[in-house]
């Protein structure tokens, strides 16, 4: 392993900083667009179970929200930093803008480790991260939505806690709600399909044949799960999956020469994304090293767990074999890989292209909310898949017709629509 230490923050600017150039962007906006508009470090205090009373830290940070309310996940982690969150929200900013929706870009964290929590402390912790930020959210304002290690059932607490204080109902607030209580259906495949219709688009244009690939993945939590899904569906190959082992405190390499099977994965996996390491050897997989997924002959890589996952030290592990790098983490390649990346010819799904079906399915979720009226999943589903097909085509023909490489090629259009929003309002 590398012993450079890469901060997302500092990524996030050098990849803005770079494409800011090429644009010649005005100083104003320059500076404007390069950090984020409003943050707030906090504090939770939560009574755990056994009485005594643990203090949680927690960030949101607002980056941009020139073009519509500010919109962006809150990740459980216990090695959360305020930069990974100030990096997570400005490429919420670029996400939103890159699939035309009308919202900015914003992210939270809190830092802890919710395998080690109750339910009854995850909802107080919950509650508590509204009560903090009361009058900062709302449905105009920044929106809330599930991310690493959180789901529907901390939002509708989320929900829940702000609907009590405020004394009126917001199904807006916060989207990635369960089903029936103001959830979209579709969204919780939606992060992971969008992927699949990206990848499925970019094979289609470089006459690869998506039944003859296959693929090797990093993360098996809710991106990484339905990616799995749509691609197998669609005829591909898995051939492994590493993952998070929560007991052993290390990840592995799950693998199965005829490919994985997904849905039986799946079945043997906790609400975190960590899979059974036992059940798995009992069921035929090989169990490799963590990093082993990086390094198979493969046709196309998909990270989807978190950031700083492929660095130029370990960039020659990945085999000659692969054609594709599918990033469905947000932040999963070092901007010191680009040159590398390009050098090899890969062909690449730059991240905030690649995973933005979430945020464009809590768009929709939002605006089912807002009509009290909500759409069939195959509504959901075919909207999804022509904003993201749409958003893909821009950024590819970008590409190819001004010979430039697919992350700059969608930082371009993204950057190019919110500098000129802030401009028309006269900010900058
Ligand atoms: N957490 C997801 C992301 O990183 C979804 C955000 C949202 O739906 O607001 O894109």
């Amino acid at each position: 392993m590398s012993n450079i230490s890469y901060n997302p923050y500092e990524s996030a600017q050098a990849q803005f900083d770079r494409v800011a150039e090429q644009l010649n962007l005005n100083q104003g906006v320059r500076e404007l667009l390069r950090q984020p508009m409003k943050e707030f470090h906090f504090t939770i205090p939560v009574k755990m179970d056994d009485g005594t009373t643990k203090v949680f830290k927690a960030f949101r940070v607002r980056h941009n929200d020139a073009r519509g309310p500010a919109k962006g996940g809150i990740r459980f982690h216990p090695h959360e930093t305020a930069d990974t969150v100030r990096a997570l929200s400005m490429w919420m900013t670029w996400k939103c803008a890159v699939v035309d929706i009308p919202l900015g870009g914003a992210k939270g964290g809190v830092i802890c480790d919710p395998h080690n929590l109750s339910l009854a402390e995850q909802e107080r912790l919950c509650r508590g991260y509204v009560r903090q930020l009361y009058g900062q959210l709302g449905p105009f304002s920044d929106v809330p939505a599930p991310d690493v290690m959180t789901n529907g059932q901390h939002m509708l607490w989320m929900l829940d806690e702000y609907e009590t204080v405020s004394g009126a109902r917001y199904p807006g607030m916060i989207t990635g709600k369960p089903v029936g209580m103001g959830g979209s259906l579709g969204r919780t495949e939606a992060t992971g399909y969008g992927v699949v219709y990206v990848l499925s688009e970019l094979l289609k244009n470089e006459g690869i044949d998506i039944k003859a690939t296959t693929a090797s993945l990093q993360g098996f939590g809710n991106v990484g799960e339905y990616a799995a899904r749509m691609y197998t569906e669609l005829g591909g190959k898995i051939l492994c999956v590493s993952c998070w082992n929560q007991k052993d405190k290390k990840s592995y390499t799950f693998k199965k020469e005829d490919g994985v099977n997904v849905p039986e994965l799946a079945s043997i996996k906790d609400s975190f994304g960590s899979i059974d390491v036992e059940k798995a050897r009992s069921l035929g997989y090989d169990i490799l090293p963590g990093d082993a997924w990086l390094s198979q002959d493969v046709d196309i890589l998909i990270p989807a767990a978190l950031e700083n996952q492929i660095t130029p030290a370990v960039f020659p592990q990945i085999s000659k074999s692969v054609r594709v790098l599918c990033e469905a983490a947000n932040g999963p390649t070092t901007p010191d890989c680009d040159p590398l990346i390009q050098e090899r010819g890969l062909l690449l799904l730059p991240d905030f292209l690649c995973n933005a079906g979430g945020v464009t399915c809590s768009y929709f979720e939002q605006v089912q909310c807002n009509m009290n009226y909500f759409w069939s999943r195959e509504e959901v589903l075919d909207k999804l898949k022509y904003t993201m097909t749409k958003a893909f085509a821009g950024v590819y023909d970008l590409a190819k017709s001004q010979n430039m490489y697919m992350r700059d090629a969608a930082y371009t259009i993204a950057i190019n629509r919110v500098a000129n929003t802030v401009k028309l309002r006269g900010w900058a």
